[in-house]
């Protein structure tokens, strides 16, 4: 803030991620707090970007994505979920899935709309609220289950929410919303106004739950005819495709819906880096199986980093999706989660993110968000650090 400009966010700092990867960079630490790869993606993928940028894509595509890009989505979505989506009207091509969820809101929220959103909630949720005029309204996923609370929810509902935010897998708790929760949603909106804004970045990402074989699956607001309707559904490449740099992502959303969305798209970013388009619809189109395995792929990096903490105190919450693992650290110390990993990055050489501060009133349980995303090498090498404290 200024002298002459109030701030229009006055309690929004830095984002973590961005705090933590710099502390990490600063101190030579292994990096475990923002979430990204530190492994390649495909080299098919990357030949295909080099090849289109040669082959002259390189001036504005489309609005709304590439067509080539679309359609490869609208089939993914029918595929894997059997819900039809026109790759013409209803899949819009995005700069991430920020920009997606922003625009979102943009395109939806007036001054005084409330939208409810769940603790602990993703960091950009609320500023793109705030920025609109609308108000954050809060319900609880309650430490350690990160579970709903349907009665909460029902109870939170007024004639001024405008909109509910949804995200499972969940980040930072790795927690997965069951068939169950998705119908209670499907419900509770039922005869009502409100859109649904479904964060489904990580929906490749849902391991078996119990580590006893059944796969628990991604139960995307697409399946549901109710919430479909009045659904932005977002996904993003950058998780799926360990392109998190490249920032695409898309919406999904009936017609209706699409066309307001596009309003805002066009006069936000009007359109997404054009090589990378062409070359992710190549890719989808040649290797429609990378997606189908990513959640083994992760699975098998979430056991490996969950061994090598097994013999540490830290002691490890069920993690059922996502690339995050959540760990307390009640038998080491008793500092705030936002001092302890510091500390840890400091003295320890390992970072992670404090999930306090996805909570609006602070609420700290002593609970850190470590990434898995990361080379066999690096899970070891921050798992021996870790055992030592
Ligand atoms: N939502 C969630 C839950 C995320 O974890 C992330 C990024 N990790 C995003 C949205 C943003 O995705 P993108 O990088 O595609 O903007
Ligand atoms: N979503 C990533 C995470 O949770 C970070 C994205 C960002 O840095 N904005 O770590």
């Amino acid at each position: 803030m200024t002298h002459f400009l109030p701030s229009r966010l006055p309690r929004v700092g830095t984002t973590i991620f961005t705090v933590m990867s710099r502390l990490a960079a600063e101190c030579g630490a292994i990096n475990l707090s923002q979430g990204f790869p530190d492994f390649s993606p495909s080299p098919y993928l990357l030949d295909r970007v080099t090849h289109h940028m040669a082959a002259g894509a390189n001036q504005y595509p489309p609005m709304a994505g590439v067509p080539s890009l679309r359609a490869a989505i609208a089939e993914k979505v029918q595929r894997l979920y059997g819900a039809g989506y026109d790759a013409e009207s209803e899949v819009t091509v995005t700069a991430g899935a920020t920009q997606a969820i922003y625009t979102a809101i943009a395109a939806c929220v007036r001054p005084g709309d409330e939208v409810i959103v769940f603790a602990p909630v993703y960091d950009s949720y609320v500023p793109g609220i705030e920025l609109n005029g609308g108000r954050a309204v809060y319900a609880h996923l309650r430490f350690p289950g990160f579970k709903p609370d349907w009665d909460e929810v029902r109870a939170l509902i007024t004639p001024r929410t405008r909109m509910i935010i949804i995200n499972s897998p969940h980040n930072p708790s790795g927690s997965v919303w069951s068939a169950g929760d998705m119908a209670m949603l499907e419900s509770l909106v039922r005869d009502t106004n409100i859109v649904v804004v479904s964060d489904e970045v990580y929906e490749h990402v849902v391991f078996d739950q119990d580590g006893a074989g059944g796969t628990r699956r991604h139960e995307s607001v697409t399946r549901y005819p109710g919430l479909r309707e009045r659904s932005f559904v977002v996904s993003s490449f950058g998780k799926t495709y360990h392109v998190t740099g490249w920032k695409v992502a898309y919406c999904l959303a009936p017609r209706e819906l699409t066309n307001e969305f596009r309003k805002a798209h066009q006069f936000i970013v009007f359109t997404v880096h054009h090589p990378s388009q062409l070359a992710l619809a190549d890719f989808m189109r040649e290797r429609p199986e990378f997606a189908d395995e990513l959640a083994a792929f992760y699975q098998a990096k979430r056991d490996f980093f969950r061994q090598q903490l097994a013999g540490s105190r830290f002691e490890l919450l069920p993690c059922a999706g996502t690339y995050f693992q959540l760990a307390t650290y009640a038998a080491i110390s008793d500092e705030p989660d936002t001092r302890f990993v510091q500390r840890l990055t400091r003295e320890h050489g390992v970072a992670g993110i404090p999930v306090s501060v996805f909570n609006p009133d602070g609420d700290d349980r002593h609970v850190i968000r470590f990434c898995f995303a990361k080379n066999e090498a690096t899970l070891a090498a921050a798992g021996e650090r870790l055992r030592a404290l």
